[in-house]
């Protein structure tokens, strides 16, 4: 057989892969990339529009991100970080926009007011807290607060319409939120790169193993799911943006980077609207608090979407669980990803998450009128009628070695690469799609240290794409001015500004 050569393999035609190809496309476009999607489609798993909740996630209104302290104070790095890194996101879509790389930005995001909302004493006063801490800094300076219901039903009138009115509630918005099509984003990605004729995307091709080769290239075995062919292709470099595939890709690498792994799935379900009347009466992505013991992902939120042009209401997620990695993986892709060196993480993960997996087992077992319930809480005036329930996306969080707990579960992503750095995988799942160019950039700097250099031609390249790369790590919340420019910039190029 004979044996096709790539400078760069990608495998999963999902937001990670399509980023990184496109970002290595500009750095060197010398280069040869091949993806290869084992789908009929591309961005048809997590990536697709109807399979998230498209939040540009920059921290506004998730909760979860903001902990409250044993002193009362509220821990904001984490909300400073995840705002930095949508902003950095932004600003790749910006540039690539003005390139003509990427069409009209309404075409993949959307303003959308992001707004938190709480009821009940002691959460109220945690949301005020929050957002006085927040509100020190120049990234959140913009945040309104209220508590006054005659403001909250101009906000989310859905919301506050036949809601107790005895009920002590309050509401903290920012108007330039966003809601992004991140299928939409992929698809535009690749169709560009498909303007390269560098470029090969495969599709209905599974990759089934992958070996080193002679010469430092990898060795990748790919099967055709519609003519059974079987076809084998040697790398230069190899990043595995296979969603919940990347696990069991770097496990048959055989590489030791990934000793001590595991995969932990959790599946999801939301409530969908696309009844006119209702949608049209709601603008916005109101975030509440999860209840305690759920995991950080099953915040519930009532989320205006635009997906190619549709409008929705999405209310969710109700988290779930399934031993598959993708949502058209099979049953036995968890057991088939237990080794000898992620056994005792994995058992250790389960007995020190016992809430955590009594309430995965509740979620799956609730019914209709149970998800009903909990958007009533939310939305009070709500009707059966008009809400279907819908799958989504699957998330398989990270399990992995800790000294003093043996095994612990991580709710983050991570960038695993060999100690070569010719192969490299995306694991883990949250906060997702939002900072997929922050997390793009940590792997291209891991894996081509000397080509990202200071003053080195990629960059060089880089910073012309996104202005931040040219300051020291965490600019973006400690120069102020910095911080205006590129957000201004943003807002303008991706039509953010809020309408009245
Ligand atoms: C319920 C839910 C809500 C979310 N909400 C948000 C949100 O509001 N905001 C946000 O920023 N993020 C959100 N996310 C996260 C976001 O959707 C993901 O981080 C992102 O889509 C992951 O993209 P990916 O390219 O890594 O994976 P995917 O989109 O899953 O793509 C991986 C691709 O690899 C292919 N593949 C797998 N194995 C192989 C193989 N062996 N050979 C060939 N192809 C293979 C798959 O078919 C798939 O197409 C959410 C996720 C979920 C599940």
């Amino acid at each position: 057989m004979e044996i096709q050569k790539t400078d760069v393999l990608v495998v999963g035609a999902g937001i990670m892969s399509a980023t990184l190809a496109s970002m290595l496309k500009q750095l060197n476009p010398e280069f040869s990339i091949t993806m290869v999607e084992r789908l009929d489609s591309i961005a048809a798993e997590s990536t697709s529009g109807w399979n998230n909740a498209g939040t540009g996630h920059a921290a506004y209104c998730e909760l979860n991100y903001t902990s409250e302290q044993s002193d009362g104070s509220i821990e904001i790095a984490k909300a400073l970080k995840i705002n930095r890194a949508f902003e950095t996101t932004m600003q790749f879509w910006s540039f690539l926009v003005e390139q003509g790389a990427l069409p009209s930005p309404e075409n993949f995001i959307n303003p959308t007011p992001h707004m938190s909302f709480v009821w009940g004493e002691d959460n109220v006063r945690f949301l005020k807290n929050r957002f006085e801490t927040l509100t020190q800094h120049a990234q959140f300076a913009d945040m309104e607060y209220s508590e006054d219901k005659d403001t909250l039903s101009q906000w989310m009138p859905l919301i506050m319409e036949g809601r107790d009115p005895n009920q002590k509630v309050a509401a903290t918005r920012v108007p330039y939120g966003s809601d992004v099509n991140f299928s939409a984003v992929t698809r535009y990605l690749i169709e560009h790169l498909n303007t390269h004729d560098d470029f090969e995307l495969v599709l209905n091709t599974d990759v089934v193993d992958l070996k080193p080769d002679v010469d430092g290239l990898w060795r990748i075995e790919m099967h055709n799911n519609q003519t059974d062919q079987k076809r084998v292709l040697n790398a230069g470099f190899v990043f595995l943006g296979a969603g919940g595939g990347a696990l069991p890709l770097l496990q048959k690498s055989g590489v030791n980077e990934v000793l001590g792994y595991g995969g932990f799935p959790v599946s999801g379900q939301w409530l969908v609207c696309k009844t006119p009347e209702v949608v049209e009466r709601h603008w916005g992505k109101v975030y509440g608090k999860a209840s305690i013991g759920s995991p950080p992902m099953s915040v519930p939120h009532l989320d205006t979407r635009i997906i190619d042009g549709q409008k929705a209401l999405l209310f969710g997620p109700f988290a779930g669980f399934s031993t598959k990695f993708l949502i058209q993986g099979s049953w036995l892709d968890l057991f088939k990803s237990i080794r000898f060196s992620n056994l005792l993480p994995m058992i250790a993960v389960a007995l020190s998450n016992f809430s955590l997996i009594k309430y995965l087992v509740k979620e799956v077992l609730q019914s209709r009128s149970s998800h009903l319930a909990a958007l009533r809480e939310y939305f009070p005036n709500a009707q059966d009628k008009d809400w279907t329930l819908a799958h989504a996306g699957q998330r398989v969080q990270i399990i992995k070695k800790d000294p003093n707990k043996i095994g612990k579960l991580e709710f983050g992503t991570e960038v695993v690469y060999t100690k070569d750095k010719t192969l490299s995988a995306l694991l883990g799942a949250s906060p997702g799609a939002s900072v997929v160019v922050p997390a793009m950039i940590e792997l291209l700097e891991a894996c081509f240290p000397e080509k990202l250099a200071e003053n080195a031609q990629w960059r060089i390249k880089l910073k012309e794409m996104i202005e931040s790369q040219g300051y020291p790590k965490g600019c973006l919340s400690r120069d102020d001015s910095l911080l205006k420019r590129v957000r201004e910039r943003n807002l303008n190029i991706l039509k953010l500004t809020p309408k009245s």
